[in-house]
């Protein structure tokens, strides 16, 4: 074939699309002679595009008279500025042009006017007018072509009336800009109300910035093969308010609880705040070739992307998807076409690549900023902050430093701020406000690092360098302490610090009590790595694998290979241990973009854990038959969250075994259900012929004992599990099983050291808890006599309230556990 004429690449999110756009094509050129390479989709059924493939197909059909690509929809264009990047021979790049023209219209125009010799440009000039012919057919000007001609020649349209109290702010918008991408179709989205232009539904920047507050109505048009799915879509979203979990009111956060204890220890030291060091201008900047700072670029985005999403990950795990929601905000502003496109094209005007993003990203912070709902402008927050995430990734700056080595002390910290502070230089944390159950103290525990939470805002006044004790088991802060005070505390860090180093030595031997009582410490667990960190931690086994951490964060549910090699990974890293793979609990309130639930007005009471999968039993038996591989190989319980009746767990096992197939369920594999609904627990005996195990999910019975939301901090002072009315549902559950079947715990409260003895009282045999706390925990179990925690368990079940527990145990313990 000749290389004189332009060469032709499709790129579309379909195979089968690209394959007829080029047979249309094709119609029209009849000595096909024109070159056309495709790539598209990620095989011949799945959706999505790659930027290697096309390098491939460009290098395929480059040559001495260029190449236009034509591309479809949103990532499509991402991926081929990418895979301009990658192409072997740097100079091939001038010889490569990427057209704006609509795919169908401009390849049939590109293909005749390539097979008559045209030039690139000619060629390309040719593809974009493609869509005039139509217009005018339609009566429109030319210059419509776009956006309002997309808009106008609509497959699809809709109309919805935003009812989120803060409109359709980031979060809602990123939620929207998620959902789209899975749809094969263009769509727009116009404030009716605002009267403004159009937006892209594929660019986060720009769907946030149509200023939709609460009441107004917003038109949705969509055209491309699934335009009316698309459409459909975001009325279902817009329906269920884009799934936006509603926050609790800011005054929610002052108790009247006083400061809290959020995280166990003692710390001593200086008050110390959190600052974000001024980023230094690019001014020393040599700047490179247009390439080379898109290659700079395209590295400190990715360096970002991969801790935002490390952030995510770790926020999902330990606080659930609804509250690492906004880190998703944060990664499609990393990936957001328009934002992208924008510094792209500084670049090629010669800026460097740190003044083209600052200049694009102050220009999206500017726009947001300026929107007139006050909760619309603080978004411009989010940002900046992605947008200085970059340019310190750019510029190797540091990132936020602590004042000095010292306590912390903030009105509240995000996740990614906890995750992220040194446990070397932060002795301890006192935050104004927040609860024991909120991001950061969850962190901090996952930390070792002592915390004090909703300690009022007074202790914002308290001047820098000011000596601070605190003590995270009781909630006790004690600002510039008296000599003695002082010594009290050091006394007590100067115990716990030798505990420490004396139970993580013993921390590979068995939790025997004092008589004779094994009790199995595992660890709750979410990825090899954490399996790795339990089995340094001396864990037993994996009481808990929160498998929903392989299904969170992407945007179609792993494959049964992806999840049988990282089931089988955390085996590996358990070294052989029993692992309990616990069945996907996401549904309510932590939705899966590609499991759609209905919105629900209370969703911790909807469609969650086992009650969502059965409603979508394909899901679910793909994972029980990757739980059944893995069991053939290594030791696998498998456990079953948010049961309420026991017809719910035989329809579990019915696909168990359908699941396991011909050669049966595997010899070794244990059955068993979480108790996290209190009417369970009052009926263990119904469960007890189909299981081999119960585990108590504190956690979530607790909430559901008290109706206090786990996360609420408004109702953090009504949310203990040592309340006397969750330890009689622990006790019955113990009492109903004890002989037939083993009850262990892996909420939270198994690594409480005043839960410790009474769980054991009751009958609780086995507890899982965080990596981090394995250590201790055996060490507990130890001193450990089962008679003494019988006893003291029968006075916490007539105790007057979870206070009283905490007093009554805290009594009976040694004063270096307490
Ligand atoms: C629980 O509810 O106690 C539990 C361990 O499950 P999760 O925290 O994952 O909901
Ligand atoms: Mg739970």
């Amino acid at each position: 074939m000749p290389d004189a004429t332009v060469g032709l690449v499709v790129v579309s999110h379909s195979r089968v699309l690209a394959r007829a756009a080029v047979a249309l094509a094709m119609e029209m050129v009849h000595d096909g002679s024109v070159r056309v390479a495709v790539a598209a989709g990620l095989d011949e059924s799945t959706f999505g595009t790659d930027a290697v493939a096309i390098k491939d197909a460009i290098e395929e059909v480059d040559g001495p008279a260029g190449v236009v690509v034509l591309m479809d929809l949103g990532s499509a264009v991402l991926s081929a500025e990418l895979a301009l990047d990658l192409l072997s021979d740097p100079a091939a790049r001038d010889r490569v042009l990427l057209s704006a023209a609509p795919l169908v219209e401009g390849l049939v125009v590109a293909a005749v006017t390539a097979a008559g010799g045209a030039s690139r440009d000619q060629v390309a000039a040719e593809a974009r007018s493609a869509l005039l012919g139509k217009a005018s057919g339609l009566g429109e000007s030319p210059e419509d072509a776009a956006p309002s001609s997309q808009v106008a020649a609509a497959e699809a349209r809709g109309t919805f009336v935003v009812s989120n109290v803060h409109g359709l702010h980031a979060r809602p918008a990123a939620r929207l800009v998620v959902e789209l991408r899975s749809v094969d179709a263009d769509v727009w989205l116009r404030n009716l109300d605002t009267g403004a232009a159009p937006v892209p539904g594929s660019s986060l920047s720009r769907v946030a910035t149509l200023g939709a507050l609460a009441g107004h109505t917003v038109e949705v048009t969509a055209s491309g093969p699934q335009a009316s799915e698309a459409v459909r879509r975001v009325l279902a979203l817009a329906e269920r308010q884009f799934d936006e979990v509603a926050e609790p009111p800011v005054t929610a956060v002052v108790t009247t609880a006083g400061p809290l204890p959020a995280s166990p220890g003692v710390a001593i030291g200086p008050a110390r705040r959190l600052t974000r060091p001024p980023l230094a201008d690019d001014i020393d900047h040599v700047v490179l070739s247009p390439d080379d700072e898109r290659r700079r670029l395209l590295e400190g985005v990715e360096i970002v992307r991969r801790d935002t999403e490390a952030v995510r990950t770790s926020a999902a795990r330990q606080l659930g998807s609804a509250e690492a929601a906004i880190f998703d905000a944060h990664l499609l502003l990393l990936s957001d076409p328009d934002l992208l496109g924008e510094v792209h094209r500084g670049v090629d005007s010669g800026l460097s690549a740190v003044s083209a993003w600052r200049s694009a990203v102050s220009g999206v912070e500017a726009e947001w900023a300026a929107l007139p709902d006050d909760y619309l402008r603080a978004r411009a927050a989010d940002v900046r902050a992605v947008g200085d995430d970059v340019l310190r990734a750019l510029l190797g700056a540091a990132s936020a430093t602590l004042s000095g080595v010292g306590v912390l002390v903030a009105v509240d910290l995000t996740p990614a701020e906890t995750a992220s502070l040194d446990p070397a230089l932060v002795a301890g944390i006192v935050l104004a406000e927040g609860s024991p159950s909120s991001h950061a103290a969850i962190l901090a525990r996952a930390g070792g690092v002592p915390a004090v939470v909703n300690a009022g805002r007074t202790i914002l006044d308290v001047a820098e360098g000011t000596i601070l004790a605190l003590n995270g088991t009781t909630g006790e802060v004690v600002v510039d302490p008296s000599p003695e005070v002082l010594d009290a505390f050091r006394a007590l860090a100067g115990r716990q610090a030798a505990t420490r180093t004396r139970d993580l030595a013993e921390a590979d031997r068995p939790a025997v009590t004092l008589d004779g009582t094994r009790i199995e410490v595992g660890a709750n667990i979410g990825s090899p790595a954490d399996a790795a960190a339990a089995f340094a931690a001396g864990a037993d086994s994996s009481g808990l694998v929160r498998t929903e951490f392989l299904f969170l964060n992407r945007d179609k549910a792993p494959t049964l290979d992806e999840q049988h090699a990282i089931y089988n990974a955390i085996a590996a890293a358990m070294g052989g241990r029993r692992i309990a793979l616990r069945t996907l609990d996401v549904g309510g309130d932590k939705p899966l973009p590609y499991l759609p639930t209905p919105k629900e007005d209370n969703p911790f009471l909807g469609l969650r854990g086992l009650r969502l999968s059965l409603q979508d039993p394909s899901l679910f038996v793909e994972q029980l038959t990757a739980i059944c591989l893995t069991a053939r190989t290594s030791p696998v319980s498998v456990m079953f969250p948010m049961v309420s009746r026991v017809d719910e767990l035989t329809q579990a096992v019915a696909l168990l075994r359908e699941a396991a197939g011909q050669r049966g369920l595997p010899v070794d594999l244990r059955v068993g259900i979480m108790v996290e609904v209190p009417a369970a627990a009052l009926k263990v005996s119904t469960f007890l012929p189909h299981v081999d195990f119960f585990s108590i999910g504190t956690n979530d019975l607790t909430q559901y004992a008290l109706a206090a939301e786990r996360g609420n901090a408004g109702v953090a002072g009504l949310y203990d599990a040592l309340d006397p009315g969750v330890l009689s549902l622990i006790a019955q559950t113990c009492v109903a099983a004890e002989g037939r079947a083993l009850v262990s715990v892996c909420g939270e409260s198994g690594s409480d050291p005043l839960a410790v003895p009474l769980l054991v009282g009751l009958g609780v045999r086995e507890l899982s808890v965080a990596p981090a706390a394995v250590p201790q925990v055996k060490a507990q179990v130890r001193t450990l006599d089962v008679d003494l925690c019988r006893s003291l368990a029968a006075k916490a079940l007539v105790a007057k309230d979870s206070a009283a527990v905490r007093a009554l145990v805290a009594e009976s313990l040694p004063t270096s556990r307490a």
